[in-house]
This record gives C-alpha cells, structure tokens and sequence, in this order.
C-alpha cells in the first residue's frame, strides 16, 4: 500500500494566512494565561474549571507555535548542507522523549555526509515532525517491537532517500489519504498540522514524501531531497 501525496498550492496560501493571523494572536494569548494563572488562588473550588481553561489555552498556543515555524520568512536561509548531520541533530533533540517512552531510534548512516541545496532549519522541522509521530504511534501500539529504523542513503535516480520505518499503529488506507490535510489528528492533544507543515516544506524543496502503511504492523515513511548544489 503505497501513495504519493500531492498536495494543491491552495495549502501554501492557507498556511501562510494562517500564520500571519497566528501571529497576532499570540499576544493576547500570553497575556490571558498570565492573567488567569493569577486569579488561581481567588478560585478554590474551581479546580477543574481552571485545569480545562489552561490545557484549552495550551492546545491554542501549540497550534499557533507550530505555525510560526512558517512566519519567519526573514530567517530563511538556503544553503549546501549535510542532511545527515540534520538527523543527527533531530535525534539529540528527541531523545529524551523517545528514551521516557522507552523506543530506540536505530539509525543506519552509510556516509557520513550527504549535502543538498536546503533550509537546514526547516528539514529539521520536517525531520522532528515525522520522527516524533513515530514515536507517538508506537507507544500506541503495545505489541510492537519499540524500534525505529532511520536511514539516509542515495538512490541509482539521484535522490537523497530518507527512510522513517516505525511498527507503531499503522494507518488505514482511507486515513492515509487524507494525511497533509490542516488539523487533521486522531490524536486528543494533536494539532493535525505537523505533516501539513512538512508536505509543504519538502515540496518547496523539490522533494517528495511517500508514506506506505499496514495497520497493527506499522509505517513507513520516505522523504525524497534532490541533490543539487544550487
Ligand atoms: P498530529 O501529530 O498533531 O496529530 P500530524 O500532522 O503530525 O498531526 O499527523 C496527522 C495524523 O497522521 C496523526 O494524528 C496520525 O493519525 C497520523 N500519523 C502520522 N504519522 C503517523 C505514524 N507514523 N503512524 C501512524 N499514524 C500516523
Ligand atoms: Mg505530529
């Protein structure tokens, strides 16, 4: 089961809205947290109100941090990279999560180097997306082996594969369709715009991202960078 996932350039236009109207919105937001986290002490007996208004206000704020990782396009810097030293980097930053959920990230680096033409810091962010959504589906699948295999190699056409393998949950075939959608989650504190954010950053990069999938077996997801020098 295998499908490439194409997404429209409507989903460039609607991220880069959204991410302006996220930025303005995240002002009052910090102030209304801070607000409220004062009155605490005025409203004992109120418990449960007030842990349900502070995840609410934690959940917007996810969402609106995720999407100011597009809002900087001052920061955008393309430059010749090794997208091996990339991973590696996306790896030290997830470890301590994958480490508390007891999941090894098991890499398989032939080269040590593998350079393109990229914005470093946005495939990290696709790197941390996708590495992290493994994670995730694999603690939600208690029968599997807790490992997932990471690979970076070159392909006879030229392109940089990087390879995502875990034996989480898996995804039906009807779900794999609609992965890249805006807020599309199945998970209650997700934010459905991680792989959004990634389908558009490999796109503007040239790439692609094949995801195949077998339920209760896992998923595998693939990223394809060309290789170029400018
Ligand atoms: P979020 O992680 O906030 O839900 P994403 O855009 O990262 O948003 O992912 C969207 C959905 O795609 C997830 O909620 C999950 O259902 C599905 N998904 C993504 N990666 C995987 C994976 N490796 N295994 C199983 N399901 C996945
Ligand atoms: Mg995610």
């Amino acid at each position: 089961m295998e499908e490439q996932l194409k997404k429209s350039d409507t989903l460039n236009i609607v991220g880069e809205l959204a991410a302006g109207i996220a930025h303005e919105i995240r002002n009052p937001l910090t102030s209304l947290k801070g607000f409220i986290q004062l009155l605490k002490g005025d409203i004992n007996g109120y418990d449960t109100y007030f842990n349900i208004i502070m995840s609410e206000l934690e959940r917007i704020e996810s969402i609106v941090h995720e999407f100011l990782v597009l809002a900087k396009p001052q920061a955008i810097n393309y430059k010749y990279f090794n997208v091996i030293k990339i991973m590696q980097e996306t790896i030290d930053l997830l470890s301590p999560q994958a480490l508390m959920d007891n999941v090894e990230l098991r890499t398989y680096f032939k080269e040590r180097e593998m350079n393109t033409y990229c914005e470093p810091n946005h495939i990290k962010q696709v790197f941390i997306n996708i590495v992290k959504n493994a994670i995730e589906a694999t603690v939600e699948n208690s029968t599997s082996e807790k490992i997932i295999h990471i690979s970076i190699h070159q392909t006879e056409d030229h392109w940089i594969k990087v390879v995502i393998q875990d034996s989480g949950k898996g995804i039906s075939k009807e779900k794999l369709k609609r992965l890249g959608e805006p807020f599309y989650t199945t998970k209650e504190k997700g934010t459905g715009l991680g792989l959004m954010i990634s389908y558009k950053i490999i796109k503007e990069h040239g790439g692609k991202i094949e995801v195949a999938s077998q339920m209760n077996k896992g998923t595998t997801f693939s990223i394809y960078l060309p290789i170029n020098q400018s």
